[in-house]
């Protein structure tokens, strides 16, 4: 398969190759380059894409989403209602959505019963039309802890250590702790407070790793962003840097975010604009200002959207990513951010994230060009995941 168009976001860079192409064989990207040179490889029935006004970027990578939930006012309540089957079938039209927005990878920070795994299974054989799926399966939360019915309980460090075995045997890509409370769950911790204990925490990041898997920490509290960091985790989610009078970014913390290289996933909602609706002007500002002081920092800040939470739609990654050029960051690194960064965040940097070849042909191409103008992401003319062309009128 040949794609063509006016402008393609090609290498590691993403420099600007002007009317280029991309040349796909076996689910892998062949030839990247400029027309000219890369159609000399292709045969003469080669199928062909062309979009002469379009830009050919790199598939998007929403890494932080959970499949298993609706975006709806309650998800827990529907989640709760569903049995796994009708849940895996709603999962399946949500891998969907994601795809035909330009997403060919995401994330999933927690399911119910390795669901996400079985559906990332199926998308691999090629049974489910979807983006690649990175699962975390069930999270680790204290008993009545953040997410709890997701069915991953666990107490003191033996049980931390024997629910990671039990998803590490099931599948799991990535382990998840909910190291803070959620507004998600009723009744449970409030966001700025710690669930676990510094040995319970520990020994969660040991089994993980003597395993080759890294700890995604779920953190909304100051405390428990310090906690994370101390026992070694590889990727924050959320990092609002909540304490119960506000908001209160630790520099020293800070600072070790930046030297160890943790990735940081501020998960922010689509439908960010209306955050200062919800929780008032200002202190939508002070959560903004904590995100924006982190980018300065030179903190490695990655794209999600926490899709399947209140609100928060399985097509708003490009709304989601206009966050970043409110705050001021270039539209160079908001693409980095859903692309080579949140590539090697999800240990997946040698094989996705960028036009090169030997990388698995995730295309995207959308019409305009969102160097200039970032809304161009929602323009998808053409979605192609581990080589395959999705109609974009294909339904799961
Ligand atoms: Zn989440």
């Amino acid at each position: 398969m040949l794609v063509t168009a006016a402008r393609v976001l090609a290498g590691a860079d993403r420099h600007v190759v002007p009317d280029g192409a991309v040349l796909v064989r076996d689910g892998k990207i062949a030839c990247v380059g400029p027309r000219e040179e890369v159609q000399r490889h292709a045969l003469p029935d080669e199928p062909r894409l062309a979009h002469p006004a379009g830009t050919l970027l790199p598939g998007l990578i929403d890494a932080h989403v959970h499949l298993c939930f609706d975006a709806g006012p309650d998800p827990v309540a529907t989640l709760q209602e569903q049995d796994d089957e009708a849940l895996f079938t709603d999962m399946k039209v949500r891998a969907g959505q994601l795809l035909r927005t330009g997403v060919t990878t995401v994330r999933d920070l927690g399911d119910r019963n390795a669901l996400a795994l079985r559906l990332s299974k199926s998308v691999t054989e090629g049974k489910t039309v979807g983006p690649r799926v990175i699962s975390a399966a069930t999270p680790v939360t204290p008993p009545g802890g953040h997410c709890w019915f997701l069915g991953g309980e666990a107490s003191g460090t033996d049980e931390v250590r024997r629910l990671v075995q039990r998803n590490i045997a099931q599948g799991a890509h990535v382990i998840k702790v909910m190291e803070t409370g959620g507004g998600l769950t009723k009744g449970g911790a409030n966001s700025w407070e710690s669930q676990f204990s510094h040995e319970e925490l520990a020994a969660l990041v040991d089994e993980a790793h003597g395993a080759g898997l890294p700890v995604a920490a779920h953190a909304h509290g100051t405390d428990g962003i310090a906690a994370a960091v101390e026992a070694g985790v590889d990727t924050i989610e959320h990092c609002t840097w909540m304490t119960p009078d506000g908001f209160e970014v630790r520099e020293d913390v800070l600072a070790r975010i930046v030297e160890k290289g943790i990735h940081v996933c501020p998960a922010v909602s689509p439908h960010w604009p209306m955050l200062p609706k919800y929780f008032g002007a200002e202190r939508a500002e002070a959560m903004f200002d904590a995100v924006r002081h982190m980018a300065r920092a030179g903190a490695r800040l990655i794209a999600g959207t926490d899709a399947g939470v209140q609100r928060a739609g399985f097509d708003g990654l490009p709304s989601s990513l206009t966050f970043y050029e409110h705050l001021g960051l270039s539209v160079e690194r908001i693409l980095a951010m859903a692309t080579t960064e949140a590539a090697h965040a999800l240990g997946v940097g040698d094989e996705t994230g960028q036009l090169s070849p030997g990388f698995s042909a995730d295309l995207l191409v959308v019409d305009g060009d969102p160097l200039a103008d970032l809304g161009a992401l929602k323009a998808v003319a053409t979605v192609v995941a581990a080589g395959k062309h999705h109609e974009l009128g294909d339904s799961a």
